[in-house]
C-alpha cells in the first residue's frame, strides 16, 4: 500500500495521474526500455560532445541522464521540464522572460534568493517588481492588472503563507501576465500548479526532489510548447545546465520521493500537534501539509540561537528537504525579510524516528524558556 498513498494536502486519498498513483510514477517514470540486459537505471552519461549528424551535438544541449530525470519529473509534475544547475539558475531563466518595461509581482516573502534576484535586477533597471501580500488575495489580484509575469511561491519560505493559486491564476491570465509557481515546498506529491493552468512550475530540486542535502539542482515545468522551446534556448545559450551525475543524483533521490514526504508530513504533523504546548514558543507556523514547520521562539532571537546550538539530532544548517531533520534561525541571514520575526526557527522535519526527533527537540526547548 505504501508506495501509492501519499495524501493530498488535506485529504487522506492518494494523488492519481490517470491510472497510476504519483508513487508509482515516481518509481517508474524516465526508465530506460524493457530490452533484454538493459539496465534498470539510465546510465551517467559523461560526454562533452557527440559524434556529430545527430539531434543533440554538444553536451551543453542536451545529455541522456538529464533527458531520464526530466522525463520522471515532467511525469509527476504533468509538464515538460527541464533541468539546470540550481533552483536559482531557474528562476533566473524564467525572470529573464520578463521585457525591460514589465512588471513581476511576487511575494514579499518569497525565498530570499528570489527576492534578491528582483531587486538586483530592478536595481539595473530591467523590471519593475511589485512585492505583496500574498495572503491577501484582493490585494494580489488587483496587482495583477499592471503584471507581465505573477511569481507565487506557495507555502512561502518561511513564512509559510499559502496563495490562492486558481483565483490568482485567473486574474493573471485575465492581464495577460504569465504565472510561476515555486513548488518546491510542496512537492508534486502535495501539489500540482499546472493542472490550475499555472503556466511554469519552478524547483528547487536541491531540496525534496534530490532529497538528501547532496546535490544543487534546479527545474522548470510547463505545458506550453512555446514557453518551453524559449527556456531550452535560453539553457543553451547561457549555459546553466546540471552535471551529469548531479542529474542521476537527484533521479535517483526521485525514486523515493513519496515515502520521504509520506514520512516528513507525518512527522511534521505530530510534532506540530506537540509543540503548540511548549512554553518556549509564542508561534507555531504550519499549513497543514508538508515537512517544514516555522517555530516562533517567545524570548526571541537569543532563545532561537541557543535552541539551534541545543539540539543533537536535529543538525543546526540551512537548506531543507533532506533526510535529515535540519533547523536554523532564518533572521541570521542579512537578507532575509525585516517583517520575518527575529525569534523564528524554521524546521525541515525529515524521516528520522518521530520519538527521537521529538525528545531532542523538546530537550532544547525546555532550556529555552524564560
Ligand atoms: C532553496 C530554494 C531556492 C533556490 O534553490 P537553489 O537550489 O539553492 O539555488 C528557490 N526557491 C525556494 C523556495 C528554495 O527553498
Amino acid at each position: 500500500m505504501a508506495a501509492d498513498t501519499t495524501p493530498e494536502p488535506g485529504s487522506g486519498s492518494p494523488r492519481r495521474l490517470g491510472t497510476l498513483a504519483l508513487g508509482t510514477l515516481a518509481v517508474t517514470a524516465g526508465r530506460p526500455d524493457r530490452t533484454p540486459d538493459a539496465p534498470l537505471n539510465t546510465p551517467i552519461t559523461m560526454a562533452a560532445t557527440y559524434v556529430a549528424g545527430g539531434e543533440v551535438e554538444y553536451g551543453r544541449y542536451g545529455n541522456p541522464t538529464w533527458t531520464a530525470l526530466e522525463d520522471a519529473l515532467g511525469a509527476l509534475e504533468g509538464g515538460r521540464c527541464l533541468t539546470f544547475a540550481s533552483g536559482l539558475a531557474a528562476v533566473a531563466t524564467v525572470l529573464d522572460l520578463v521585457g525591460t518595461d514589465g512588471t513581476v509581482v511576487a511575494p514579499k516573502h518569497a525565498y530570499t534568493g528570489t527576492i534578491m534576484q528582483l531587486a538586483d535586477l530592478e536595481s539595473r533597471g530591467r523590471m519593475k517588481a511589485h512585492l505583496v501580500d500574498i495572503t491577501d488575495t484582493d490585494a494580489v489580484v488587483a496587482a495583477c492588472a499592471d503584471a507581465s509575469l505573477v511569481w507565487l511561491e506557495s507555502p512561502t519560505n518561511p513564512a509559510l503563507e499559502i496563495a490562492d493559486i486558481p483565483t490568482i491564476t485567473a486574474a493573471a491570465h485575465e492581464a495577460g501576465a504569465y504565472v510561476v509557481v515555486d513548488n518546491t515546498f510542496a512537492t508534486p506529491l502535495l501539489q500540482r500548479p499546472l493542472e490550475d493552468g499555472v503556466d511554469l512550475v519552478v524547483h528547487s530540486a536541491t531540496k525534496y526532489l534530490a532529497g538528501h542535502s547532496d546535490v544543487q539542482m534546479g527545474a522548470i515545468l510547463t505545458r506550453d510548447d512555446d514557453l518551453y522551446a524559449v527556456l531550452k534556448g535560453r539553457r543553451d545559450l547561457v549555459g546553466a545546465i546540471p552535471g551529469p551525475f548531479e542529474a542521476w543524483l537527484t533521479l535517483r533521490g526521485l525514486r523515493t520521493l513519496h515515502l520521504r514526504v509520506e514520512r516528513a508530513q507525518s512527522n511534521a504533523q505530530e510534532l506540530v500537534r506537540r509543540l503548540g504546548e511548549h512554553p518556549a514558543l509564542s508561534e507555531v507556523r504550519y499549513p497543514g501539509f508538508g515537512g517544514i514547520v516555522s517555530i516562533v521562539l517567545a524570548q526571541g532571537e537569543m532563545a532561537a540561537d541557543l535552541l539551534s546550538r541545543k539540539t543533537k539530532i536535529w543538525v543546526h544548517a540551512t537548506s531543507l528537504g533532506g533526510v535529515e531533520s535540519t533547523l536554523e534561525r532564518r533572521r541570521r541571514w542579512k537578507a532575509e525579510a525585516a517583517t520575518i520575526p527575529d525569534g523564528l526557527v524554521r524546521l525541515s522535519v525529515g524521516v528520522e524516528d518521530i520519538e527521537d526527533l521529538w525528545d531532542d527537540l523538546r530537550d532544547a526547548l525546555d532550556g529555552c524558556v524564560g
